[in-house]
């Protein structure tokens, strides 16, 4: 192996020269402290910048054993190295040294979500952070002794303050690991306690905006307080007891007059699928790990989807039980959306009516009297709510204001009030039942079958011109892959780009198990697997530490929206 003194004549030999000899650096040294690794060298100043990993022994950086002793608490460590890295890149790291990017040093930047990320791996070897630079240039010259400077004086700060044990506040490292532990434990207890959602009494569910994910502070806040109906008691391993309100399995509704929370409380639980830092405000609000927000999609692609327990008898005798489309309407989204959530292991799905389709979600008595049954092909989710549940055991939270249909089907009514909820489903049955002779069910008895689809290996190609392979997401909601453009505009459990990242790669790995006989959920499952032994490394060669962990839900949701997907449904060609 090279030393660092190979590495800084190198540095100095190139000085002045064209950019390209850049290329001459890569490579591994071994410092005294850390090796260093020069994954990858930029092409000019202007261009991604290059990827460089710094692996420091265990036996320099003293991680005490029980910070990363099991899953939870590495992920949570990791992501507090990064943060702490991230923060000395703020404090020391930010000088430009010429041209482009030049001295520019970035590592991947958590939000309020605690995610796995590959930026900072951790292990009873070592601690390894991986981060970016711009290597340094003046127009196109090489600025070997910038260079030198970022790494032989830069660098090595970043790597003390941030890697190293004793520079870390450690009751702060360890009220952030305790504190995803402890999400962790209450996530996992929900079934348990018959819940598939609970919101900690005291949480702060407002955020400061729709682009601000950091929650709201001052006066006007309402903290969160369970209706004392709905209140449960949970011991977590680090926190002790808390108190709060507990959404039971089966059908919840959530009510309440225009601006009061509602759909606060319902992002709330959408974010739940995930852990977040201490101080977020929705620390112990969790939801089941397969929650699914659903909701209407104008526009996208549909895949040969079984649409056919909502909707039937479409105009033209068109197939609702293989439907495709290259561009659905609101309604027919919406169903394709649940179904294929189905598909892949749903346990709740959470709708709001501000992104529903109307003529999807309701269909009063004054309609079905003017419109014969006949006539509707949709069958409205009012009808069908109880049945997901009974016969797949799916339950369903939904926010609506604007219609009382759905109180006959629900086990509980919240209604927002002020900001705080109330328990009000003794109320919303009474009234279901005064007016239950109004309205005819229009669902049947039964869910009504679906089936499973087939991804195609020959459908999905990530190849552009000479590259076999090219993916690029292009902000949170966009994948580039090949090319194809993926929209996950209405994927909204989507929450950091380096989310997307993986999720482009992760499609591309899945085609090695698409055989022609892996259902959707099969091939999902294989990927998962992989990952679960391996990391998120094997998605791509890469080793590259702007990767972070997404579900199974959002990697089949990016898989249906590339438009060149094709499918056999299971069975289909037996008819
Ligand atoms: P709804 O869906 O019932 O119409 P929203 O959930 O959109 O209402 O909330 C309306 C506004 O109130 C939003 O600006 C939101 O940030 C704010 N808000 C929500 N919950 C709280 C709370 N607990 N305390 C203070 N403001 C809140
Ligand atoms: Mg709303």
């Amino acid at each position: 192996m090279q030393t660092k003194d190979n590495f800084r004549s190198k540095l100095l030999k190139i000085n002045g020269r064209d950019y390209k000899a850049y290329k001459e650096i890569g490579g591994v040294y071994e410092f005294p402290e850390y090796q260093l690794y020069i994954d990858y060298v930029q092409g000019d100043p202007f261009a991604a910048p290059s990827r460089i990993r710094v692996r420091v022994p265990m036996d320099s950086v003293g991680f005490p054993p029980d910070t990363f002793a099991s899953k939870s608490r590495e992920i949570a460590v990791r992501d507090y190295i990064t943060r702490c890295f991230a923060k000395a890149v703020e404090n020391h790291g930010h000088i430009r040294r010429g041209s482009g990017k030049s001295g520019l040093i970035t590592i991947d930047t958590p939000g309020q979500e605690i995610l796995e990320r590959t930026s900072v791996v951790i292990n009873k070897n070592f601690v390894e952070a991986r981060f970016f630079t711009g290597l340094p240039a003046h127009g196109r010259k090489i600025a070997g002794r910038e260079a030198e400077e970022m790494f032989f004086k830069v660098i090595p700060v970043l790597i003390k303050s941030s890697l190293y044990y004793s520079s870390l506040d450690a009751d702060d490292l360890y009220h952030h690991i305790k504190t995803s532990e402890d999400t962790d434990f209450l996530r996992n207890s929900l079934r348990y306690f018959g819940l598939v959602a609970f919101v900690a009494d005291g949480s702060v569910l407002p955020r400061v905006s729709g682009v601000d994910d950091r929650k709201t502070e001052g006066e006007n806040i309402v903290p969160f307080m369970s209706p004392d109906s709905m209140r449960f008691g949970i011991e977590l391993p680090n926190s002790g007891k808390i108190r709060g309100m507990g959404i039971k399995k089966g059908i919840t509704l959530i009510v309440g007059g225009g601006y009061h929370g509602k759909s606060t409380l319902l992002n709330a639980l959408e974010r739940g699928v995930y852990n977040h830092i201490p101080g977020d405000g929705r620390e112990f609000v969790v939801s089941l790990e397969t929650s699914v927000k659903i909701r209407s999609e104008d526009n996208r692609r549909v895949e040969n989807v079984d649409i056919s327990p909502f909707i039937n008898n479409l105009p033209f005798g068109r197939d609702t039980r293989s439907f495709s489309t290259e561009d659905a309407s609101g309604s027919t989204s919406q169903a394709a959306n649940i179904i294929e959530s189905l598909e892949t292991g749903a346990g709740l799905l959470l709708i709001d009516e501000d992104t529903s389709a109307t003529n999807f979600m309701i269909r009063d008595h004054r309609m079905q009297e003017l419109v014969a049954k006949e006539k509707e092909p949709i069958t409205p989710f009012v009808d069908k709510v109880s049945t997901l549940y009974s016969d797949l055991g799916v339950s369903t939270i939904l926010v609506i204001g604007g219609s009382g249909d759905y109180f006959g089907a629900t086990d509980t009514v919240i209604c927002m009030d002020n900001y705080l909820p109330l328990d009000c489903t003794a109320k919303a049955h009474a009234i279901a039942e005064k007016y239950s002779v109004e309205r005819l069910s229009e669902g049947g008895n039964n869910f009504g079958e679906f089936r499973d689809r087939i991804p195609l290996a020959d459908s999905i190609s990530a190849k552009k011109g000479r590259r076999d392979v090219k993916i690029s997401p292009r902000g949170r909601h966009t994948i580039l892959f090949g090319v194809n453009t993926i929209d996950l505009s209405c994927v909204e459990q989507i929450v950091d780009v380096s989310q997307t990242r993986a999720i482009g790669d992760a499609i591309h790995y899945a085609v090695r198990y698409m055989d022609g006989k892996m259902t959707m959920k099969a091939v999902i499952d294989a990927v998962f697997s992989d990952i679960e032994k391996q990391g998120l490394d094997i998605l791509n060669q890469r080793k590259s530490g702007d990767s972070a962990a997404f579900r199974p839900q959002e990697l089949t949701a990016a898989v249906n929206r590339l438009r060149t997907l094709k499918t056999l449904q299971v069975n289909q060609e037996k008819e």
